[in-house]
């Protein structure tokens, strides 16, 4: 009989969303009628832009046709094209990655989950918690150590390391999923110093980076100094353009990042990624990445940023609805997430379920994201406007009832 990895059975079973799932079919069985306004999960829900679309059909046309038809694509890294613009597209951010730095992928999830494979087991890893679920889970289901640095009130949920704590692998996330919160670039200045007098690798998540609005706050790690040796970004188009269901993003290792073999050999990550990707990944559809291309045109962006405004102008609501009722919250400015301290000291589950019975408004406890996220709650902007702007009439009245 096979045994399993038994990793798997320490992990969480009741998956945050399996949770508020299940409360929420408890809750309709009982009140058939409500109506719900779910602000939970943050999938996007505008259709993807027009030149997108054409730019995908195109992509299938070319499929059907003996000339273009594409079968499996060399590298599995992506296609020069796109690898191309996302080069380009950097250098918009001020950040200087050239197209063989960049990998092509299915989303930042596969990649923030597998990235793991590659380093040992006994390495110590680093996670802010609260944190997107995802860091956690895939280092435990390899049995590794982890430790936290704690994102709080007092620091704005923007942790900072503690120099006196060694770490090998360090998970950054910014804007942060849930806090919705920023690093600086002074901040990350820190991170990477702390990063090289550790010899440890930062895995920088810039899945919203489209969300930035404030010009001061660097949309990627690479427009900090000494990033190239030291860190690795994940990107994703699944917010920026609405690809969750598209499925295409990027992960980026310069070439300049090495680590040591044991032997004392110097190794290039980036060698050792691909070579775990040529054995376990065939690369992203032709349509997809011709679609992910058109993202980066000038056209692409100017649609794109449409939506982006919509979904930003939602957060803005939000947030002013927290500030005029003094509910303390990070996020809403350069993050699509608003996190915000449940009234009267209440657990977020707690808090969780009030909002469900009195006002039939479905965020996502701030407790599902790590211990530092008790007492807190998300709520996204990612849902349609005359929603939000229901959901937060009703907010207003329920927190001025209690
Ligand atoms: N990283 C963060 C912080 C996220 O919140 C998400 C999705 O919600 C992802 C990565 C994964 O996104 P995808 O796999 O759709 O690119």
């Amino acid at each position: 009989m096979p045994r399993l990895n038994e990793n798997f059975l320490k992990l969480e079973k009741n998956y945050l969303f399996i949770n508020i799932a299940k409360k929420i079919n408890a809750f309709k069985a009982e009140n058939p009628d409500a109506d719900i306004i779910r602000m939970g999960i943050g999938d996007v829900t505008l259709p993807i832009a027009p030149v997108v679309i054409e730019a995908m059909k195109k992509g299938c046309d070319e499929m059907g046709v003996k000339e273009t038809f594409k079968g499996y694509e060399d590298s599995g890294a992506g296609y020069d094209f796109l690898k191309n613009a996302v080069s380009e597209y950097y250098k918009k951010l001020g950040a200087d990655i050239s197209p063989n730095e960049i990998r092509i992928n299915d989303g930042a999830k596969s990649d923030c989950g597998n990235i793991v494979d590659i380093f040992g087991n006994d390495n110590i890893i680093l996670v802010t918690d609260p944190a997107y679920p995802v860091y956690v889970d895939s280092n435990l289901m390899n049995g590794r150590k982890i430790i936290y640095a704690d994102s709080n009130e007092e620091n704005g949920f923007a942790a900072m390391p503690d120099y006196s704590v060694h770490a090998d692998i360090i998970y950054l996330c910014s804007p942060n999923n849930p806090t919705g919160s920023v690093y600086t670039k002074s901040q990350l200045e820190t991170w990477i110093d702390y990063a090289k007098k550790n010899n440890a690798v930062i895995i920088y998540d810039s899945a919203y980076e489209a969300f930035i609005t404030d010009k001061d706050i660097p949309r990627s790690i690479f427009c900090i100094d000494g990033a190239k040796e030291t860190c690795i970004e994940m990107c994703s188009l699944s917010k920026t353009a609405g690809f969750t269901g598209m499925r295409c993003g990027y992960t980026v290792i310069p070439d300049a990042l090495k680590v040591k073999a044991s032997d004392e050999t110097e190794v290039s990550v980036s060698q050792i990624w691909g070579r775990r990707q040529g054995s376990k990944f065939n690369g992203v559809s032709y349509p997809v990445q011709c679609a992910a291309a058109a993202v980066f045109t000038d056209e692409g962006q100017k649609q794109i940023r449409e939506n982006i405004a919509y979904y930003q102008e939602n957060a803005r609501i939000i947030s002013d609805t927290m500030t005029k009722l003094g509910v303390k919250f990070t996020g809403g400015i350069n993050s699509p997430y608003i996190w915000f301290k449940c009234p009267n000291n209440m657990g977020s589950w707690e808090f969780f379920d009030l909002m469900l019975k009195e006002i039939a408004v479905v965020g996502t406890p701030g407790a599902g994201f790590g211990k530092n996220g008790e007492g807190w709650f998300r709520l996204t902007a990612f849902g349609d406007r005359d929603r939000t702007i229901e959901a937060m009439q009703r907010f207003e009245k329920l927190v001025e009832s209690i």
